[in-house]
């Protein structure tokens, strides 16, 4: 096994970014264009030591990422059974914007918060008077967990999500007529636009990373502020459905917790080890950066990170 350090994490970089050339960046996002196709960057922290290898200067949107805060947060304000009444908890084999799935399945509920549908779903069972309190406090929540006071949504991209939003608005206004929406739809995707357009680096995802991958503690005040049962709730959805219709493979090739967004970010929660944050715009069509996705695998293969890994027992 590896030893983790910035050399290795610069090797792995070398060798994963040639993959951003099977994926495209996303064209809808005001600040990408191909000059960030070739681009890859990761930061792993510990919780002692932080380790970086190639682009880590690049701020880019949560987009999905965003998803795993929104769960946290409704789970903390309604608890299990309320968040679970409305969304499910299953894999979904479809892409992540996939209208057809809410119909045939015949089903009230999204399969799942990481999914385009759950995730609007959810956003509505976070607490507050406003659209604009809820995010309030969704902010407050990503600026304590990341242990950064600086983070702030661009008005450009949440602008660009709210006028390519055709599509959300599709599964949005779906899910009023079958009953699992319990905010009016165009606040529920005001709200959901926001978190989207939240700007993080790669260290700022490895601070969300290492969050969830420990305690779930305030990094400054050392609080406690999600429960245990809850990440590990939120942990478990992220392994079966964090990287969309290709978890199963995720599963299988890194074995640990993951969420991509469509920015071309990647989270990881190693339990008990590390937190990972990577960024490489390129993504394929299930909306996972390729290059990033490339890095994760390696990553975990260089350092044993498979939680389903063996443990031999000398005879
Ligand atoms: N803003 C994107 C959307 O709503 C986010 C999707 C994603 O990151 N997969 O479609």
């Amino acid at each position: 096994m590896a030893q983790l350090s910035n050399q290795l994490l610069e090797q792995i970089v070398e060798d994963s970014l040639p993959y951003a050339s099977d994926g495209e960046v996303r064209p809808v996002i005001p600040m990408y264009d191909d000059t960030k196709k070739d681009v890859l960057g990761v930061t792993v922290w510990t919780g002692e030591e932080y380790f970086h290898a190639g682009r880590t200067d690049l701020y880019v949107p949560m987009q999905s990422t965003a998803k795993i805060v929104t769960l946290m947060l409704a789970l903390n304000d309604f608890g299990k059974k309320r968040v679970f009444d409305m969304v499910g908890m299953e894999p979904m084999g479809d892409f992540f914007n996939s209208i057809g799935q809410l119909e045939r399945h015949q089903t009230e509920k999204p399969f799942n918060p990481m999914i385009n549908a759950g995730a609007i779903a959810t956003a509505a069972l976070i607490k507050g008077g406003s659209v604009e309190e809820r995010f309030e406090r969704f902010m407050e929540f990503i600026r304590q967990i990341t242990g950064n006071p600086d983070l702030v949504m661009s008005e450009e991209i949440y602008e660009a999500e709210k006028s390519n939003g055709a599509r959300n608005r599709a599964l949005a206004y779906f899910m009023q007529s079958t009953g699992a929406m319990i905010m009016a739809p165009e606040e529920a995707l005001d709200l959901y636009f926001r978190t989207n357009a939240v700007m993080m680096c790669t260290e700022d995802f490895a601070r969300v990373g290492h969050f969830m991958a420990n305690e779930g503690r305030d990094p400054e005040t050392n609080i406690r502020l999600i429960s245990p049962e809850h990440l590990r709730t939120v942990k478990s959805i992220m392994l079966t459905s964090g990287m969309y219709n290709s978890s199963g493979q995720f599963a299988v090739e890194a074995g640990f917790p993951l969420k991509s967004g469509v920015s071309g970010a990647i989270i990881g929660a190693v339990p008990g080890r590390m937190g990972i944050g990577v960024i490489g715009p390129a993504i394929d069509a299930k909306g996972n950066s390729t290059a990033g996705g490339a890095l994760v695998k390696s990553l975990s293969n260089e350092l044993d990170l498979n939680m389903f890994g063996v443990i031999e027992h000398e005879l």
